[in-house]
């Protein structure tokens, strides 16, 4: 399998180089030159296979032989060993829970297999990798958790200083070894500029060799495909295919349920749940793509303003508008709103949601009530992204209790904090990153 740059001016590339690289040098973002088709029996016969076996059968065309059988075995299974329940919430929406892993979120599921990935590419290799990153909250920890104690790969992880979540800030700053923090007196904009500014200056990039590790990695996306199908094994009405909403930020997370579903996964439909940050609502609806200034909300890891990852959704319907409405519709929830579905979902069905599942249920039941009359025999599920104890301030004000704390956290928070303070300053990053060589 080759991949081709967005932008069409680079070379193509093995899922070797495109991982290495993340973005192409045109700065566009790679895509599969086909779209494998798996066979029709393989979905009606899902419940056959062990999830490590649907795993690989997914992901093994896109790897092609850069990673040796036995190697990307090994590298599914260490990337799936928790859970992935699909729990009826009332009948009608069901909840695909995938906080089970370290880090409580999905993202979980991308960083340890691209770190993985990227730990096999490199092994040998005399000089090391250093993969810098900036994070808003989840990405961190999945990523410092995914890379933790890899051979041959140091991490460098910008945040906003108080303006992630206490567990998060915990899952960034607590592991040590190959995982460094650096706490940035400024915003996620100023981490992201100055991690810009670090890929684009070559008398560092000479000396360093430096890899990125956010979402629009293929090593990250291409993965997320394995719980869609997960989900689909507990699936249990084979007849009525699902609608499945998918809370949305940067839309890799969906991008790689549409895949799925081009490789033949039956589904229903799909649904893109945005919060106020509404780009792709108003896309869907009038045609027009206007990216903004992310607005702050209480689902803040969907807090983006301009989807990195929907230009893949564009170029799998060949951006044709028509063809994508047929099988996306997105809904934009408020604040309120959310508040509004937690507390009811709470007190109906005693299920908790997050903010980010929260906005995911809202959207899927606009989405049921609109389509109501013609089929109303459909169900679908939401993909619940975190768990609630990582928004627990918000939650807990909406409920009025405490949100139970898993015991993987319960340790986390009798850890001591490790971090460097920086300013928002590309000169200090810089020497930084050169005495750490
Ligand atoms: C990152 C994240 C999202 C958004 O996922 P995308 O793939 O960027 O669309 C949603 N919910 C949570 C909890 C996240 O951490």
């Amino acid at each position: 399998m080759r991949y081709y740059s967005l932008n069409q001016q680079s070379p193509k590339v093995s899922f070797k180089e495109a991982t290495i690289q993340g973005q192409a040098p045109d700065k566009g973002l790679y895509f599969p030159e086909e779209i494998p088709v798996l066979p029709e029996a393989f979905f009606e016969k899902i419940n056959e296979y062990s999830k490590e076996e649907i795993a690989y059968k997914v992901i093994a065309p896109y790897v092609g032989n850069t990673i040796p059988e036995n190697e990307l075995r090994r590298i599914i299974a260490e990337t799936i060993n928790f859970d992935f329940p699909l729990i009826n919430i009332n009948g009608q929406i069901s909840s695909l829970e995938l906080f089970q892993g370290p880090t409580l979120a999905f993202k979980d599921v991308g960083a340890r297999f691209m770190s993985r990935c990227l730990g096999y590419f490199v092994k040998g290799n005399d000089k090391k990798v250093t993969v810098l990153v900036a994070t808003s909250g989840d990405t961190g920890g999945a990523v410092a958790n995914g890379f933790y104690d890899v051979d041959g790969v140091d991490v460098v992880i910008l945040y906003p200083s108080g303006k992630v979540s206490s567990v998060q800030e915990l899952q960034l700053t607590t592991l040590g070894k190959n995982i460094s923090a650096l706490e940035i007196n400024g915003t996620f904009d100023d981490c992201q500029q100055m991690v810009k500014q670090a890929f684009a200056d070559s008398s560092l990039t000479t000396n360093l060799f430096l890899t990125s590790a956010n979402s629009i990695n293929v090593a990250r996306w291409l993965p997320q495909q394995f719980y869609y199908l997960f989900a689909l094994q507990q699936w249990a009405d084979k007849n009525n295919p699902p609608v499945i909403c998918v809370p949305s930020g940067n839309f890799g997370n969906i991008c790689a349920g549409l895949l799925a579903h081009r490789s033949g996964m039956p589904v229903s439909h799909f649904i893109a749940a945005c919060n106020a940050n509404a780009i792709v609502p108003e896309f869907m609806q009038t045609g027009e793509y206007n990216p903004k200034k992310a607005v702050a909300t209480i689902s803040n890891a969907m807090d983006v303003g301009n989807p990195s990852n929907f230009v893949r959704v564009l170029e799998l319907f060949h951006k044709e508008f028509n063809s994508l409405k047929n099988v996306l519709s997105s809904y934009s929830i408020s604040d309120e709103e959310t508040r509004r579905t937690i507390s009811d979902v709470y007190t109906k069905y005693h299920y908790l949601l997050d903010p980010h599942g929260a906005v995911g249920y809202a959207a899927l039941q606009k989405y049921f009530g609109a389509i109501q009359n013609s089929l109303s025999r459909v169900g679908g599920f939401i993909l619940e992204t975190a768990h609630p104890v990582k928004f627990y301030d918000v939650v807990e004000t909406v409920i009025h209790q405490k949100v139970p704390v898993p015991s993987s956290i319960e340790s986390l928070l009798h850890k001591e904090k490790h971090s460097t303070k920086m300013n928002a300053d590309y000169t200090q990053l810089k020497d930084y990153l050169l005495s750490k060589k």
